[in-house]
Protein backbone atom coordinates (compact mmCIF):
# COMPACT_ATOMS: atom_id res chain seq x y z
CA UNK A 1 0.00 0.00 0.00
CA UNK A 2 1.12 3.59 -1.09
CA UNK A 3 0.62 6.29 1.34
CA UNK A 4 0.73 9.82 0.82
CA UNK A 5 1.04 11.63 4.15
CA UNK A 6 0.22 15.40 4.57
CA UNK A 7 -0.74 18.15 6.74
CA UNK A 8 -1.69 21.93 6.82
CA UNK A 9 0.67 22.53 10.14
CA UNK A 10 3.53 22.14 7.87
CA UNK A 11 6.64 19.51 7.05
CA UNK A 12 8.30 19.71 10.34
CA UNK A 13 5.44 19.61 12.66
CA UNK A 14 5.45 17.17 15.37
CA UNK A 15 1.98 15.40 14.41
CA UNK A 16 3.25 14.71 11.06
CA UNK A 17 6.36 12.38 11.89
CA UNK A 18 3.71 10.65 14.44
CA UNK A 19 1.51 9.79 11.91
CA UNK A 20 4.22 9.07 8.92
CA UNK A 21 5.81 6.73 11.48
CA UNK A 22 2.82 5.35 12.58
CA UNK A 23 1.63 4.85 9.05
CA UNK A 24 4.93 2.94 7.62
CA UNK A 25 4.08 -0.10 9.63
CA UNK A 26 1.20 0.14 7.05
CA UNK A 27 2.61 0.47 3.63
CA UNK A 28 5.28 2.70 2.05
CA UNK A 29 5.14 5.30 2.93
CA UNK A 30 5.89 9.07 1.15
CA UNK A 31 5.31 12.59 2.66
CA UNK A 32 4.61 15.83 1.24
CA UNK A 33 3.41 18.90 3.45
CA UNK A 34 3.58 22.45 3.07
CA UNK A 35 6.86 24.46 3.64
CA UNK A 36 5.07 26.87 6.47
CA UNK A 37 2.40 26.24 8.90
CA UNK A 38 -0.99 26.72 6.52
CA UNK A 39 -3.95 26.03 8.94
CA UNK A 40 -6.81 27.24 8.25
CA UNK A 41 -6.11 27.61 4.06
CA UNK A 42 -9.55 25.45 3.66
CA UNK A 43 -9.47 23.60 0.31
CA UNK A 44 -7.54 26.42 -1.52
CA UNK A 45 -5.04 25.75 -4.89
CA UNK A 46 -2.03 27.54 -5.63
CA UNK A 47 -2.77 28.62 -9.53
CA UNK A 48 -1.45 31.80 -10.03
CA UNK A 49 2.11 30.55 -10.05
CA UNK A 50 4.12 27.59 -10.65
CA UNK A 51 4.54 25.14 -7.27
CA UNK A 52 8.01 23.58 -6.74
CA UNK A 53 9.18 20.93 -4.29
CA UNK A 54 12.17 19.82 -2.14
CA UNK A 55 13.85 16.75 -0.46
CA UNK A 56 13.31 17.44 3.17
CA UNK A 57 15.47 14.49 5.49
CA UNK A 58 12.46 13.11 8.10
CA UNK A 59 14.50 10.31 9.93
CA UNK A 60 14.13 7.10 7.44
CA UNK A 61 11.05 8.41 5.86
CA UNK A 62 11.15 10.21 2.12
CA UNK A 63 9.49 13.59 2.87
CA UNK A 64 9.41 16.29 0.66
CA UNK A 65 8.35 20.07 1.34
CA UNK A 66 5.80 22.11 -1.13
CA UNK A 67 5.50 26.08 -1.11
CA UNK A 68 1.86 25.63 -1.63
CA UNK A 69 -1.16 24.53 0.32
CA UNK A 70 -2.07 21.28 1.67
CA UNK A 71 -4.50 20.31 -1.54
CA UNK A 72 -1.48 21.25 -3.64
CA UNK A 73 0.64 19.14 -1.80
CA UNK A 74 -1.73 15.92 -2.34
CA UNK A 75 -2.14 17.10 -5.96
CA UNK A 76 1.42 17.35 -6.72
CA UNK A 77 2.37 14.22 -4.83
CA UNK A 78 -0.33 12.03 -6.01
CA UNK A 79 0.71 13.09 -10.04
CA UNK A 80 4.36 12.68 -9.25
CA UNK A 81 3.84 9.36 -7.12
CA UNK A 82 2.15 6.55 -9.35
CA UNK A 83 0.04 3.98 -7.67
CA UNK A 84 -0.72 6.15 -4.61
CA UNK A 85 -3.64 4.68 -2.55
CA UNK A 86 -4.64 6.83 0.04
CA UNK A 87 -3.28 10.29 1.54
CA UNK A 88 -3.80 10.63 5.20
CA UNK A 89 -3.85 14.19 6.20
CA UNK A 90 -3.07 15.26 10.11
CA UNK A 91 -1.58 14.65 12.89
CA UNK A 92 -3.12 18.44 13.43
CA UNK A 93 -2.89 20.21 16.11
CA UNK A 94 -5.88 21.62 16.67
CA UNK A 95 -8.91 19.40 16.73
CA UNK A 96 -11.52 19.39 13.45
CA UNK A 97 -14.83 19.05 14.08
CA UNK A 98 -17.91 20.84 13.51
CA UNK A 99 -18.43 23.86 11.23
CA UNK A 100 -14.75 24.43 11.32
CA UNK A 101 -14.05 21.44 9.09
CA UNK A 102 -14.80 23.86 6.12
CA UNK A 103 -12.01 26.14 7.10
CA UNK A 104 -9.50 23.24 7.15
CA UNK A 105 -6.49 22.66 5.59
CA UNK A 106 -5.91 19.33 7.03
CA UNK A 107 -9.70 17.95 5.67
CA UNK A 108 -8.83 20.04 2.76
CA UNK A 109 -5.58 17.74 1.88
CA UNK A 110 -8.08 14.56 2.41
CA UNK A 111 -10.91 15.88 0.90
CA UNK A 112 -7.95 16.33 -2.58
CA UNK A 113 -7.62 12.69 -2.07
CA UNK A 114 -10.88 12.15 -2.99
CA UNK A 115 -11.46 14.08 -5.69
CA UNK A 116 -8.67 12.47 -7.27
CA UNK A 117 -10.47 9.79 -7.06
CA UNK A 118 -8.01 8.61 -3.83
CA UNK A 119 -8.90 7.65 -0.26
CA UNK A 120 -8.50 10.50 2.05
CA UNK A 121 -8.28 10.60 6.22
CA UNK A 122 -7.72 13.55 8.21
CA UNK A 123 -6.48 13.38 11.67
CA UNK A 124 -6.19 15.85 14.29
CA UNK A 125 -6.13 16.11 17.85
CA UNK A 126 -7.29 19.24 20.47
CA UNK A 127 -3.93 21.43 22.02
CA UNK A 128 -5.42 23.06 24.81
CA UNK A 129 -2.08 24.00 26.76
CA UNK A 130 0.26 21.28 26.67
CA UNK A 131 1.39 19.44 23.60
CA UNK A 132 0.11 16.15 22.78
CA UNK A 133 2.08 12.83 23.81
CA UNK A 134 2.34 11.29 20.55
CA UNK A 135 4.41 8.50 21.93
CA UNK A 136 1.59 7.92 24.21
CA UNK A 137 -0.95 8.49 21.11
CA UNK A 138 0.67 5.69 19.16
CA UNK A 139 -1.22 2.68 20.10
CA UNK A 140 -4.69 4.97 19.31
CA UNK A 141 -2.75 5.56 15.82
CA UNK A 142 -2.32 2.41 14.95
CA UNK A 143 -5.89 0.95 15.98
CA UNK A 144 -7.54 4.00 14.27
CA UNK A 145 -5.24 2.81 10.90
CA UNK A 146 -5.76 -0.50 11.35
CA UNK A 147 -9.44 0.01 11.39
CA UNK A 148 -9.95 2.24 8.60
CA UNK A 149 -7.00 1.37 5.61
CA UNK A 150 -8.47 -1.66 4.59
CA UNK A 151 -12.20 -0.40 4.25
CA UNK A 152 -12.45 0.78 0.74
CA UNK A 153 -15.64 1.72 1.00
CA UNK A 154 -14.40 4.66 3.36
CA UNK A 155 -13.24 6.94 0.76
CA UNK A 156 -13.48 10.09 2.69
CA UNK A 157 -13.08 10.06 6.44
CA UNK A 158 -12.13 12.48 9.69
CA UNK A 159 -10.54 11.58 12.83
CA UNK A 160 -10.37 13.79 16.26
CA UNK A 161 -8.25 11.87 19.14
CA UNK A 162 -9.36 13.44 21.86
CA UNK A 163 -6.35 14.86 24.09
CA UNK A 164 -6.14 12.33 27.41
CA UNK A 165 -5.89 9.06 26.69
CA UNK A 166 -9.10 7.65 24.69
CA UNK A 167 -11.89 5.42 26.32
CA UNK A 168 -12.43 4.16 22.98
CA UNK A 169 -14.02 4.71 19.43
CA UNK A 170 -17.19 6.76 18.55
CA UNK A 171 -18.81 6.47 15.21
CA UNK A 172 -19.99 10.22 14.90
CA UNK A 173 -21.63 12.85 12.81
CA UNK A 174 -20.69 16.43 12.11
CA UNK A 175 -21.64 18.88 14.62
CA UNK A 176 -23.42 21.69 12.77
CA UNK A 177 -26.22 23.33 15.57
CA UNK A 178 -23.59 26.33 15.94
CA UNK A 179 -20.56 28.06 14.35
CA UNK A 180 -17.35 28.69 16.60
CA UNK A 181 -15.88 31.20 14.29
CA UNK A 182 -16.12 34.98 15.41
CA UNK A 183 -14.44 38.04 14.72
CA UNK A 184 -13.10 40.17 17.29
CA UNK A 185 -11.83 43.73 17.66
CA UNK A 186 -8.05 44.62 18.96
CA UNK A 187 -5.62 47.29 18.80
CA UNK A 188 -2.21 46.92 18.02
CA UNK A 189 0.60 49.52 19.81
CA UNK A 190 -0.24 52.24 18.07
CA UNK A 191 -3.24 52.11 19.09
CA UNK A 192 -4.99 51.20 15.24
CA UNK A 193 -7.81 49.29 15.22
CA UNK A 194 -7.44 45.65 13.82
CA UNK A 195 -9.22 42.48 14.07
CA UNK A 196 -8.80 38.87 14.82
CA UNK A 197 -10.47 35.94 13.53
CA UNK A 198 -11.23 33.17 16.51
CA UNK A 199 -13.13 30.26 17.85
CA UNK A 200 -15.22 30.89 20.75
CA UNK A 201 -15.94 27.90 23.28
CA UNK A 202 -19.04 25.96 22.01
CA UNK A 203 -20.33 24.58 25.99
CA UNK A 204 -23.48 23.19 24.21
CA UNK A 205 -22.81 19.47 22.31
CA UNK A 206 -25.62 17.22 20.67
CA UNK A 207 -25.15 13.54 21.61
CA UNK A 208 -23.66 11.58 18.79
CA UNK A 209 -21.83 14.44 17.22
CA UNK A 210 -17.59 14.70 16.84
CA UNK A 211 -17.76 17.36 19.66
CA UNK A 212 -19.59 15.26 21.75
CA UNK A 213 -17.54 12.36 21.71
CA UNK A 214 -14.08 14.30 21.79
CA UNK A 215 -15.44 15.93 25.21
CA UNK A 216 -16.63 12.21 26.48
CA UNK A 217 -13.03 11.63 26.02
CA UNK A 218 -13.41 9.04 22.76
CA UNK A 219 -12.01 8.76 19.65
CA UNK A 220 -14.31 10.26 16.80
CA UNK A 221 -14.70 8.79 13.21
CA UNK A 222 -16.98 10.99 11.13
CA UNK A 223 -17.35 9.49 7.39
CA UNK A 224 -17.78 12.36 4.95
CA UNK A 225 -18.72 12.80 1.61
CA UNK A 226 -17.73 15.37 -1.26
CA UNK A 227 -21.65 15.69 -2.23
CA UNK A 228 -23.00 18.76 -0.77
CA UNK A 229 -26.65 18.75 -2.50
CA UNK A 230 -29.49 19.21 0.08
CA UNK A 231 -31.57 16.07 -1.28
CA UNK A 232 -34.43 16.98 0.29
CA UNK A 233 -34.57 20.88 -0.98
CA UNK A 234 -33.75 19.35 -4.27
CA UNK A 235 -36.93 17.38 -4.45
CA UNK A 236 -39.39 19.94 -3.06
CA UNK A 237 -37.81 22.63 -5.07
CA UNK A 238 -38.27 19.88 -8.60
CA UNK A 239 -41.74 19.29 -7.39
CA UNK A 240 -42.74 22.53 -6.90
CA UNK A 241 -40.90 24.18 -10.38
CA UNK A 242 -43.10 20.95 -12.57
CA UNK A 243 -46.08 22.90 -10.58
CA UNK A 244 -45.39 25.80 -11.88
CA UNK A 245 -44.55 24.54 -15.26
CA UNK A 246 -47.61 22.92 -15.46
CA UNK A 247 -49.73 25.85 -14.59
CA UNK A 248 -48.00 27.96 -16.91
CA UNK A 249 -48.06 25.87 -19.53
CA UNK A 250 -52.23 26.09 -18.93
CA UNK A 251 -52.79 22.44 -18.83
CA UNK A 252 -54.91 21.87 -15.44
CA UNK A 253 -55.06 18.17 -15.49
CA UNK A 254 -50.82 18.40 -15.49
CA UNK A 255 -50.84 20.75 -12.55
CA UNK A 256 -53.07 18.72 -10.87
CA UNK A 257 -50.77 15.57 -11.16
CA UNK A 258 -47.84 17.29 -10.47
CA UNK A 259 -49.70 18.74 -7.18
CA UNK A 260 -50.94 14.94 -6.53
CA UNK A 261 -46.90 13.38 -7.00
CA UNK A 262 -45.79 16.28 -4.57
CA UNK A 263 -48.33 15.35 -1.75
MN1 LIG B 1 -3.26 22.95 11.35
Amino acid sequence: MRILVSNDDGVYSPGLAALAEAASEFGKVRVIAPDVEMSSAGHSITAWRPLSYKHTPLGDIEAYRVNGTPADCVALGASRWEGTDIVLSGINLGSNVGHGIWHSGTLAAAKQAALMGLRGIALSIPVPKDQPDFARLKPSIREVLELLLPDKSLTLVNVNFPHEKPKGIRWTRQSIRLYDGKVLPGEDPMGRKHYWFTVVPITETDEGTDRWALEQGYISITPLRLDLTDEEKLRAMQARHSRRAAVASGSPARARTAERSRS
